[in-house]
């Protein structure tokens, strides 16, 4: 039986990226390394673009979802974001209380023309903090449905991405500087997202409608990334998960005996430390705003010298494997021919 082949097409976020990514050759070393790979298990890679193609000016429009400015996900976690939104508000809110208390004084001064420019001044503001109340959701996802949109436009303006073929996405990441000095000088960091409700579409004003890109795709950071990712993401695109399993295990030996958080935990120094009226646990006795963070824990998925364990920043293809479960997984996946 012939081999089977793993189809992918890859996008730019914009032409810089491209270009950038073509002259480190890290896209096409990814691709090299994926060939190898899984050429070790008698699967074949096929990528559009083809390895060591030269990028002329009509592939750069072609390949690349952006002229400029492309989408550079935030890769910071959720709640972070949700709490830089929340604190944009609030500075908005601080500036509305300023201008109104402006406006007084302007009228108390029988100011005329500053009073109605003040005025209006306030109408925008108080119309920003109104539109800004339902969005903190669609702002979250907003990179992720960007690029979702663009996809579309490739899609329909020439049938480029296609449902039987893994799209993968080459970008920039944004992090935080904090995240950044935690992050392995190389490693897994890309993401495959999964399906979404095909309904979901993008509004241009009030007639233009269009729909997202509802299929699997995976972005990947050239410039952070191992030369494994490819492999990586389309082990889970096509259908495997981190397991949570061995990660609660994992947990469950490390606080096993530990004095949890709760009676007698110590407010760290300089925090506030007055007690919530609003729970009676006493584990819930600190009364702050919660910090969380995010650390890069060891995923414990598959043995050590498993393509999707983490323990390897940057492995040659010999010295990593797909394990048989990944081998028929590959086999069967959407994006296999
Ligand atoms: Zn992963």
């Amino acid at each position: 039986m012939a081999n089977k082949k793993l189809q992918f097409t890859y996008f730019w976020a914009d032409e810089e990226v491209m270009q950038e990514d073509f002259a480190k050759k890290l896209s096409q070393g990814m691709t090299e390394w994926a060939i190898d790979f899984f050429g070790r298990y008698e699967l074949d890679v096929d990528v559009n673009p083809p390895s060591g193609f030269k990028p002329r000016l009509l592939s750069l429009s072609k390949f690349a979802l952006q002229k400029n400015d492309g989408v550079r996900p935030d890769r910071r976690p959720r709640w972070e974001r949700a709490e830089a939104l929340r604190e944009k508000k609030k500075r908005m809110e601080e500036e509305l209380a300023r201008l109104r208390q402006a406006k007084e004084q302007a009228a108390a001064a029988n100011n005329g023309p500053e009073v109605k420019r003040l005025e209006a001044l306030i109408k925008d503001q108080e119309q920003r903090l109104d539109d800004m109340g339902d969005q903190i959701d669609a702002w979250l996802d907003r990179d992720e449905n960007r690029l979702r949109e663009l996809l579309m436009f490739k899609f329909v303006k020439d049938r480029m991405v296609h449902p039987e073929r893994l799209t993968v996405v080459f970008c920039r990441f944004r992090y935080t500087s904090q995240m950044q000095m935690r992050l392995p000088k190389r490693g897994a960091i890309g993401q495959a997202y999964g399906k979404v409700p095909g309904d979901l579409v993008r509004l241009y004003g009030s007639s233009v409608v269009l729909p997202l890109w509802p299929d699997r795709f995976a972005i990947i950071d050239p410039f952070r990334g191992a030369r494994k990712d490819v492999v990586h993401e389309a082990v889970h695109a096509a259908g495997h998960d981190h397991p949570i399993e061995d990660y609660l295990k994992s947990v469950e030996k490390t606080y096993r005996g530990r004095r949890l958080p709760g009676k007698g935990f110590e407010i760290p120094r300089g925090r506030s430390g007055s007690l919530s009226p609003d729970y009676d646990d006493p584990v819930f006795d600190v009364d702050e705003t919660p910090q969380y963070d995010t650390f890069r824990g060891g995923i414990d998925d598959g043995p050590r010298d498993d393509v999707m364990n983490y323990a390897m920043d940057d492995p040659e293809t010999w010295q990593v494997n797909l394990r048989p479960a990944h081998v028929e997984l590959m086999k069967n996946a959407y994006f296999a021919k």
